[in-house]
Formats: structure tokens, sequence, C-alpha cells
């Protein structure tokens, strides 16, 4: 496939979920990204992915976008929502489900874990519904094919990165039993729709980077280069989620945080810019920025 990210000017985006407000682990990710955009004098969007109801938090989509606003962040265009793009969606599993690529499945965690194979402690699906249903069954998802695919792509701070999706995720899910449509789906089709030439986010996700990559193959799209930067784990080594109850980020202390999260991006900004107008802090991390200092470690406590 050609390669149309390489000719398109910059277009960065951050896309966080509303299940809660934004902690010290999203503002990495916020920042990660929005100085990779600036730096090459690029866009940088903003999409709420709020395709999962039952994981949101009502108010949160409002109180996240305040809280980027409180830090200084400038987006561009109007915000998108992943709710206001069902249409895309259902176009695009009607597509694969014409090219044959998915199908329906009847399978449920516990049947899948009982026939298992099973990578690393993940439970690999084996294909049982590929070729179609018993009668009489009800499907209760779509799957997508995933073989003989194999998935590469260069990871400006991973590297280079190959999976084989068939043996090491399996089919995976892209209409859920629960009538939502999935995340690899939406942000697959949602980055190569929205013309996003680089996806930055936390390392946390880099799994999730060939399925998306799988989604906009399977239907002729193009897909972005990749950046994954560490993430910030806890002092009991576990990452900082809006699960397991990361503190919100402070709206007093908008500058030090800045600082922190500047320092952890290994960019190494001086003390006194703790201090500065956050427009100063903001205007040295554009000025500054370099991918290189980023520490080579994917989990670094905060
Ligand atoms: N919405 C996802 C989250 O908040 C991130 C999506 C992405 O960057 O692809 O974890």
């Amino acid at each position: 496939m050609i390669d149309l990210t390489s000719c398109l000017p910059y277009r960065g985006r951050f896309a966080p979920s509303p299940t809660g407000p934004l902690h010290f682990g999203s503002l990495i990710a916020a920042t990660g990204s929005y100085l990779q955009a600036k730096s090459h004098a690029g866009e940088w969007q903003i999409r709420i992915d709020d395709i999962d109801p039952p994981r949101e938090l009502p108010g949160a989509s409002d109180c996240i976008l305040k809280t980027l606003e409180q830090f200084g962040f400038e987006w561009d265009g109007p915000v998108s929502y992943q709710s206001q793009h069902t249409e895309q969606y259902q176009n695009a599993l009607d597509t694969l489900q014409e090219k044959g690529l998915v199908y329906p499945c009847v399978c449920t965690r516990k049947s899948i874990a009982a026939t298992q194979t099973s990578s690393a402690g993940k439970n690999i699906y084996p294909g049982t519904c590929r070729n179609g249903l018993a009668e009489g069954n009800k499907a209760r998802m779509l799957r997508i094919n995933t073989q003989q695919a194999i998935i590469q792509f260069e990871d400006k701070l991973q590297g280079h990165c190959q999976y084989d999706l068939e043996n090491e995720v399996g089919d995976f899910v892209v209409f859920r039993a629960d009538g939502l449509f999935a995340y690899q789906l939406a942000t697959g089709i949602d980055d190569a729709n929205q013309k996003i030439t680089e996806v930055v986010r936390g390392f946390d996700l880099l799994d999730s980077t060939p399925c998306q990559i799988h989604v906009q193959q399977s239907l002729g799209l193009s897909s972005p280069d990749y950046c994954h930067l560490p993430i910030v784990i806890n002092s009991a080594g576990q990452k900082l989620s809006k699960q397991n109850l990361a503190p919100a980020l402070d709206p007093q202390n908008v500058q030090q945080l800045l600082w922190q999260a500047l320092n952890f991006l290994g960019q190494k900004p001086d003390t006194s810019l703790a201090n500065e107008p956050l427009i100063n802090l903001w205007q040295w991390a554009i000025d500054h920025w370099q991918l290189s200092k980023i520490p080579p470690e994917n989990q670094i406590s905060q």
C-alpha cells in the first residue's frame, strides 16, 4: 500500500475515553502528542472516545475538555465524538461483511478458555465460528478474520514491531455481544478517516496497534505512523488509570504538573521554568521537544 502519511501535513490527536477525570498518565499522552504535533507545525485534534456507555461517567467529557483548557492545550477544529460516528462504523462493518472478512460468533469467554491455546496468559480465539455457525445458534458478536495477517510497523520509540495476528491475538471482536462497536474497529476507522498522520499514545496501547492497522488494511484505508510513550506506574507497579483511581489532575497546580510531565518525558526542563507563566513553559517545551530524549523504559514511576 502507498504510504500517504509521508506527504500529508502532520496531524496528531488525543483521544481520551470519558470514563473519569484526566490523571497524570493522561497528561503524559496529551503532552507527548501535543508537542509532537506542535514541533512539526502540525494540527492537534481532540476526539472523545465515547462509544462504551457502560464504562462512562456522566460529565467526564466536559471535565476532560475543561482540564485540557486549564493546562493551555489548544486544539484544532471542533472536538469530535466517536458516538457521532456510528454510521461510519456500521458502513465499515457492512463493507467488511460484503468482503467476507468478518463473521458472526457465538462463543463466550468461558467456552474460548475451555478450548484454548494461550499465549503469554492471553486467550487466543481459535477461530471456532470462522466457517459458519451450527444451525440454531444465534450470533452474539462479529469477529474479524486475522488468518495470515502479519502486521508490521516502525514505532518511533519502540522500533520495528511485527505481529502474527492470527497466532498472537486471534480473530478479534469488532462488534460486541452487548451491541456496541469495539474500540479496535472505531479507532482504526477514525484515525484513518480523520487523516491522522501520527498516533502518539501510551505504551499500554502498543498491542492494539496491529489490530487497528488490520482494520484499516481490511478496509483499504491507509494507516498513520505510531509512537508509543512510556506509561506512568504507581508505587504498586500498576499503570495509573481511571480504573485504579489515579488522582485527578489538580487545576491549582498546572505549571508544576506540566513541568513534571516534561521531566517525565526526559525533556529536562530547568527548575526555574516550573514557576514561569504557562505560556512560557509551553513555548520552551515546543522549542526544545526531542523524541530522542524520552527515556527508553516503557514503564516509569511518577
Ligand atoms: N480512548 C483510549 C483511552 O483513553 C485511547 C485511545 C487511543 O489513543 O487510541 O485509553
